[in-house]
């Protein structure tokens, strides 16, 4: 099945907002096993919005459309698709009960008439009510045989939407089962990976096997597609199992969602803390960690120790840093093991580099070392990660070493 990805909204055309729908959107789609072939962004406009969903029609089998629900006058998203398919709409009901409840009518809530508007909705369409917002969305089937998915804007409800609707609704116009998983790997280049199973992507077609590659990490995604679920996780067991082969301990984890989550669950298994001393990341390893829930279970804080007289507030010697300066294997060394010891964590993570854009007069930028302490021993890595490379992306490729020198530190690899 071929798709088109239809945004509706002036602020997307005018570079207000960023179409992260569509993002989401195309990789949902895309783990279902439905081809998204084209995106289009249109205004607030009927007309324009007439004519998209004309051109839509004719080259593609779904077209999902976001945005443009809600209760005020542009929001015609409904209206205008429905007419461009010849659909009807009816009022409906439940939706009605819904927004009430939202907004508490009856119980010292007040609602305006214009949210009525919402209740609107394709006749013989799945309705798909708004668990997080008042717009409902819905699936439905046009008389041409296009099918169509109306979605909200907002980034949660249409998330919310898909995952509670959207993609049973999906699955139900085929009678294919599309499974996929993700093998998530670090350490090892895309084009290393992609030489190592070069053959084996190529020969394969059901299942087939793609490599995704960002910031120092490669996900490999194995699909298949089956008639039952049972049948396609059968046909990518050995595909699965041979990439694990292969790449060994570069794969941290399947379907994991990234490297501190691996690490945070090895830590709540062991019941085991860390504590980080950064320098160069600014404190991304702390955010990271804390964007997960349960990260209090096994984060026990963490120092931005930026400029040299912090670094000896934690405990840094001063000999240390006047001998080898603060960008040094010494530095970092001194730096994990004193936030391990102060913070009271089974592990002590620190990192200290140049994240540029100038040197610091002594070493390149993208020179990083990143320490990991534990009690018996101190390891560090002695990163180069590219003169050319932006401070965002140093300090991303840096964190990310961090949490794999802790996964690997846990699971007794070889960690620098
Ligand atoms: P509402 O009921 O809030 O009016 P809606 O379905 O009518 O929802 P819009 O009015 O088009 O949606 O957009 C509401 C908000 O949702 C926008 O201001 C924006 O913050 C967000 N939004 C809309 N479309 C997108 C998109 N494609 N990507 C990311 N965010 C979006």
């Amino acid at each position: 099945m071929n798709a088109e990805i239809l945004s509706v909204g002036t602020e997307l055309l005018l570079g207000n907002i960023v179409n992260t729908d569509a993002r989401d959107l195309a990789v949902t789609l895309s783990e279902l096993g439905i081809n998204v072939f084209w995106q289009t962004v249109v205004g607030d406009n009927r007309e324009r919005l007439t004519q998209a969903v004309e051109i839509a029609r004719r080259r593609a089998d779904l077209i999902v459309t976001t945005g443009g629900l809600g209760p005020t006058c542009d929001d015609l998203t409904k209206q205008t698709v429905c007419a461009a398919l010849g659909v009807e709409l009816y009022y409906d009901r439940r939706a009605e009960d819904e927004l009430r409840a939202y907004f508490r009518i009856g119980k010292g809530g007040t609602m305006t008439d214009n949210n009525l508007q919402q209740c609107w909705l394709p006749v013989g369409c799945t309705p798909f009510y708004n668990t997080c917002g008042t717009a409902p969305g819905c699936g439905f089937t046009a008389p041409d045989g296009t099918h169509v998915l109306i979605l909200p804007g907002p980034p949660k409800e249409l998330n919310a939407m898909m995952a509670h609707g959207g993609v049973d609704f999906l699955r139900s116009l085929s009678d294919e089962h599309i499974v996929s998983h993700n093998i998530m790997t670090f350490g090892m280049g895309e084009s290393r990976i992609e030489s190592m199973l070069r053959d084996e992507m190529n020969a394969l077609q059901n299942p087939t096997l793609a490599p995704y590659a960002k910031e120092g990490e490669v996900r490999l995604r194995v699909t298949a597609k089956a008639k039952s679920e049972a049948e396609a996780e059968a046909m990518m067991a050995p595909v699965v199992a041979d990439v694990q082969r292969l790449l060994g301990d570069k794969v941290y984890g399947i379907d994991t969602p990234s490297l501190e989550d691996t690490a945070m669950r090895l830590l709540l298994a062991r019941k085991e803390t860390f504590a980080a001393a950064e320098s160069c990341t600014g404190g991304l390893i702390a955010k990271r960690i804390t964007d997960i829930p349960g990260s209090s279970g096994v984060f026990r804080g963490g120092v931005t120790v930026y400029t040299n007289d912090v670094k000896m507030l934690l405990g840094v010697k001063p000999e240390t840093l006047d001998r080898y300066s603060a960008v040094s294997r010494e530095t970092a060394v001194e730096l994990a093991d004193c936030v391990r010891v102060r913070l009271g964590a089974t592990y002590g993570l620190s990192v200290t580099g140049v994240a540029g854009p100038d040197s610091d007069g002594l070493h390149p930028v993208g020179t990083v070392f990143v320490g990991l302490s534990t009690a018996e021993k101190t390891y560090v890595r002695a990163l180069q990660l590219g003169e050319k490379s932006d401070r965002s992306r140093i300090r991303t490729l840096s964190a990310n070493h961090a949490f794999d020198m802790l996964r690997r530190c846990i699971l007794g690899l070889p960690v620098e």
